[in-house]
Formats: C-alpha cells, sequence, structure tokens
C-alpha cells in the first residue's frame, strides 16, 4: 500500500497531515502529489469532492514554495467563499510546522480592508473567488505577476456560476511559465474549452469515471403526487431518527419556505441561500457541523463548499436542472470513504428525469418506497427504547432525586410504567401519522383531475432544440401548435421548457402530424429539430386543447419556414 512517506512529501508535512489523521493517500493524492512533484506540466484532475483533492494539490505546492520569494507564488481559485475558506483553514493545517509559509483567503461578502492588510503581509498563498481576487488584483494588492503554480479549483461550478470574465481577467496578468491546475468534478465543453485556452497540453487524472457520481455512495428515487412532497420529506426524516442530512431545494424563496415549514413542524432544521447573511450562515454551518442541526436546506450554489462528512443522506427536494449539479449534490455524503445515500423526489411526470440522469452519470437509482406512518411509527418507537436502554446514567446527580421518582411512581407496576414513560415522547407520532395515508399508493390510484381526460388516450413525449435561451416558452409553444391546421384540437400533456431545450407531451395519435409539422420550422433563425422520445405514456397533468387559432410572429416563436430548402429568419 502506498503511504504519505513514498509520495516524497518532506517531514513538516508529514507531522502536520499525521496528526490531522490522514494515514493513507486517497487515490487522487495518490496519483496527483507525485506528479506535482516531479513534473512542471499543467494538470487536468477529475475528481469528486470530498475525495482528498485540496490536500492533493495543496501539499505538494506547499513543498515547492521557494522561501527566498516573498511574492505570491500560489493562487487557488475557487467557486465560493465557503470553499475559500475551507481551502485556507486545511492549508493552515498543512503548514503547522512549515516556517514562514502563510496563506490567506479573500472572498466577496466580507471587509475587504482586512484583506488587503492581510495581502500586505505577503502570504505565499493566496485563496480566493474569482470575484475578489479580480478586485484585487485591480487595486493592486494582489500581485500575480510571480506565479508559480495557478488552482482552479471545482472549475466546472466556477463556470456555472459565471465567473468566466474574472477568470479571462486574472489569468490575463500570470506569467506563462505557470504550473495551472485545474480540479473538476464533471468534464462538460466549458471545463474543456478553460483547459485548452489556458492550459499547455495538460497531462489528465481522472478518480473514479468523468461525470461520474461518487462510488460510495446509494442512489434512490420515491415518486409522489406533487402535493405530497413535503409530506414524503417529512417521512424521510421521521423514518431516519438519526438523520444528518442537506436538503436541497432550487431557489432560494422555495428553500426558505421548506425550512420554515420543518421549523414549524418541529424538525431540526436551518435554511443557507444567498440572502441570508455571512454570519448567520457561519453561525447556521457551525451548528450543523456540531449536529445541532439535523436538516441543512440549502441551494445548490450555497451549499457549494460544505465541508461535513459523514452526513447520513442528500435529499434532492427537487432534481437539478443539470446532472453536473446533481453529481455535487450527491457528492456531498459518501465523503472520505465512508458510505451515503442520496435520495430523489420526483412527481410522476418527472420520473423520466430519473432514468436520463441514471444514462448521464452512469449509475443506478433504486425506487424507495415512502414509508408508511406505521413504518415510521414502528422505528421511531424503537429508535426510541434504544435511546433509553443507551443513555448514560448520571448516578450523582440523580441520585439525590431517585427517592421522591420512586414514590411518585409508587403502585405503578413496570408495564404500565414504560407505557406511560414511552408514550409520552411518542404520542406525537401516533398522532401525526393515525390517520396517514400511503403516498406511495395514491400515486398510483388517483383518478383526480390530474389524468388524462379522454379515457385510453395515451401520449408521446417530444423534445426539441429550443428552449429558453432563445426566448421559447409555454406560449410560444401552444401558439406555434394552435398554427398548425392538421393539429387542431390536439390534447397536449406536460410540458418542461428547459434552457436549451423542451420536453412536450401530445396524442399519440397525432404524432406523425406533429413531426411534419415541425419540418422546416425555426426559432429566431435557429432550425427545429424534432425526436420522439417515447410512446404510450399516460399523463398525469390535465391535458390542454391546442389548435384553436393563429399567433403572431416574434422572438421565441417557432415558424414553419414556406420556402423551399431556404430558411426565413425572423
Ligand atoms: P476534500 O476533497 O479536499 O474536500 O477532502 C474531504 C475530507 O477528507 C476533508 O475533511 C479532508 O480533511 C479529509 N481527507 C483528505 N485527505 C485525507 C486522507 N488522506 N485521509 C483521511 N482524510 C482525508
Amino acid at each position: 500500500m502506498i503511504t504519505f512517506n513514498d509520495l516524497g512529501l518532506n517531514p513538516m508535512i508529514l507531522q502536520a497531515i499525521t496528526e490531522m489523521g490522514f494515514e493513507t493517500p486517497t487515490p487522487i493524492q495518490a496519483k496527483t502529489i507525485p506528479h506535482l512533484i516531479n513534473s512542471e506540466n499543467d494538470l487536468v484532475a477529475l475528481a469528486q469532492t470530498g475525495t482528498g483533492k485540496t490536500a492533493a494539490f495543496s501539499l505538494p505546492i506547499i513543498q515547492q514554495l521557494n522561501d527566498n520569494d516573498d511574492s505570491v507564488q500560489a493562487l487557488i481559485l475557487c467557486p465560493t467563499r465557503e470553499l475559500a475558506i475551507q481551502v485556507a483553514n486545511d492549508i493552515k493545517k498543512y503548514v503547522k510546522y512549515s516556517p514562514g509559509v502563510s496563506v490567506v483567503p479573500v472572498y466577496g461578502g466580507e471587509s475587504i480592508t482586512t484583506q488587503i492588510r492581510a495581502l500586505k503581509r505577503k502570504p505565499q498563498i493566496v485563496v480566493g473567488t474569482p470575484g475578489r481576487v479580480n478586485d484585487m488584483i485591480k487595486r493592486r494588492v494582489l500581485k500575480v505577476g510571480s506565479l508559480g503554480w495557478l488552482v482552479l479549483d471545482e472549475a466546472d461550478e466556477m463556470l456555472n456560476m459565471g465567473f468566466k470574465e474574472e477568470l479571462d481577467s486574472i489569468l490575463e496578468g500570470t506569467p506563462d511559465d505557470k504550473q495551472v491546475l485545474l480540479f473538476s468534478a464533471t468534464m462538460n465543453a466549458p471545463v474543456r474549452r478553460i483547459a485548452s485556452n489556458y492550459m499547455k497540453k495538460p497531462d489528465d487524472i481522472t478518480v473514479g469515471n468523468k461525470n461520474k457520481g461518487a462510488e460510495n455512495v446509494q442512489h434512490f428515487f420515491y415518486v409522489v403526487h406533487e402535493r405530497d412532497r413535503y409530506q414524503a420529506l417529512r417521512r424521510i426524516a421521521d423514518v431516519n431518527p438519526d438523520i444528518h442530512a442537506i436538503v436541497f431545494c432550487r431557489t432560494r424563496r422555495e428553500t426558505q419556505q421548506i425550512a420554515d415549514k420543518l421549523i414549524q413542524d418541529h424538525y431540526s432544521a436551518e435554511a443557507i441561500h444567498g440572502e441570508i447573511s455571512q454570519s448567520q450562515r457561519t453561525l447556521v454551518m457551525n451548528r450543523f457541523k456540531e449536529k445541532k442541526v439535523q436538516l441543512l436546506v440549502a441551494t445548490d450554489v450555497a451549499a457549494r463548499g460544505i465541508d461535513v462528512n459523514k452526513l447520513t443522506h442528500v435529499i434532492n427536494y427537487n432534481l437539478p436542472e443539470r446532472s453536473e449539479a446533481y453529481v455535487h449534490r450527491s457528492g456531498r455524503t459518501g465523503r472520505a470513504g465512508s458510505s451515503g445515500i442520496s435520495l430523489v423526489i420526483v412527481n410522476m411526470r418527472e420520473k423520466y428525469k430519473v432514468r436520463d440522469l441514471e444514462r448521464r452519470i452512469g449509475k443506478t437509482f433504486e425506487q424507495g418506497k415512502i414509508p408508511t406512518g406505521d413504518d415510521i411509527c414502528e422505528m421511531q418507537l424503537f429508535s426510541m427504547v434504544d435511546k433509553v436502554c443507551n443513555v448514560e446514567v448520571n448516578e450523582d446527580q440523580i441520585g439525590k432525586y431517585l427517592d421522591l421518582i420512586k414514590k411518585k411512581f409508587e403502585g405503578m407496576d413496570r408495564d404500565e410504567l414504560i407505557k406511560k414513560l414511552v408514550s409520552e415522547e411518542f404520542n406525537r407520532f401516533l398522532e401525526y401519522y393515525k390517520n396517514s395515508v400511503d403516498l406511495n399508493t395514491r400515486v398510483g390510484s388517483d383518478k383526480g383531475g390530474e389524468r388524462s381526460g379522454k379515457p385510453g388516450m395515451l401520449f408521446a413525449r417530444f423534445r426539441i432544440n429550443v428552449g429558453r435561451n432563445l426566448g421559447f416558452n409555454l406560449k410560444e409553444l401552444f401558439a406555434f401548435l394552435n398554427e398548425q391546421p392538421a393539429l387542431k384540437g390536439v390534447e397536449i400533456g406536460n410540458i418542461d421548457v428547459m434552457k436549451e431545450h423542451t420536453v412536450f407531451e401530445l396524442d399519440e395519435t397525432f404524432k406523425e402530424k406533429l413531426l411534419t409539422s415541425f419540418a422546416d420550422a425555426e426559432v429566431d433563425g435557429h432550425e427545429v429539430k424534432i425526436s420522439c422520445e417515447a410512446t404510450g405514456l399516460q399523463s398525469t397533468r390535465a391535458p390542454k386543447k391546442g389548435g384553436s387559432g393563429g399567433g403572431r410572429g416574434r422572438r421565441g416563436r417557432p415558424r414553419r419556414n414556406p420556402g423551399k430548402g431556404k430558411r426565413r429568419r425572423y
């Protein structure tokens, strides 16, 4: 087995990481550390969060810092302030026995003057978010002309968060002979572009597969009615009494709403999102790390850089739009060798997205069953009994009250005492779940307004290559369908207009007519390509009627091109 000694690290670093409890290098460390010590080539490393990548890039950099150079020698760029702080804190621990080495984090949302003062103390390593780093360079308090190393940590997220311009501007002032290290959990076109624009023939290191979820995470999905989503979350929390989880929501508003509801329903929950102040966020994070908060409800952005090991679950209250985001979310659990569970709650019409996600990340999702009230009561009951059995008794403190307590229980036999003790804690679950329904069967049996109106009618699902990026929206799709005489009166099912494409369902008997209608269609000058993804679907959405008239052309509207071969531009 490879040890840290074998990797060529110096004794000061070895002492520091031994104290931190690092015994054997993680796979990314075993590959990256020798590379950085022995080679000056740029490096693209694909590794999930929680794989030990911070030590992988920072230990060899620390080892190779030039003692006689007091300029900034290494710049580490991170997508969020949370991650920047975390990386800087890790580095502080790694340099505990390396005399004279210092690191400064710079990030937005906190006093710039304090950070400027810190930079003036001449750190060799600066860790920062692109916005604040760029600002510091423009103010000439951060000089990057002598950089030996530039690290782009979680590069995919930096690009997702729109930091491309800042990266361009920062990189412009850096020397050509620096070594660039790019770390990313996923590989996609923008990351590849960064690698080809800013790096010189980088070597590749991959741990696990590209764009794949962490190895030791199990993935489950639960199908519920949209209106039962929150109840499903509650049940998942209730059936796991020792849950310590991040609950991912899509928007700040939803994050706050779900956290508020959970708190109102007596769960140990807090929210973090972009509108929470830095001090509040630090407070919440500390409470979550200390397990004083069980459920941390978060947006994707706010959760970046959260360094909490041994989470029991990651809960996707909603599916993220991109599979990369799911990889990041689920990578929050199953860290540093422990196993984890990532759960997705979907409604009926989102079920197919799970299959899509499976394909993209190469993992299988098992369909989970939302626990029934009985399952939960049983689980809670035994958890409580276990806790009573295992609780430590403080004989000294309780001793003086014992006689009085025994007197109170006088005349009560053992069985009665047990029943009363358990009921005291447990009645709230019994009460809450006494008339509860099975959320799983509700999905299958509900004949309400969400089902297809025409008995026996089936939908086919279509995908077109235009989405919100071209100003396309639901109204535009309806308008286009309405303009087609061949589609008069067609029933339309679910519609999902996404950033770069749209998926919609339509009465399957109109399939050929629809495909013909879209031949030669354009949106804002872009050729519309349509494909049929699936047929024979039962829709879960109240169907809408199409084919009721025309509409005027404008941006975002697909138009049939009347010219033969030639495409008209709008
Ligand atoms: P990272 O991927 O850098 O965020 O690291 C995830 C967690 O694993 C951090 O808490 C590290 O301190 C910890 N860690 C990193 N390397 C090792 C190692 N070789 N042995 C044990 N823990 C580690």
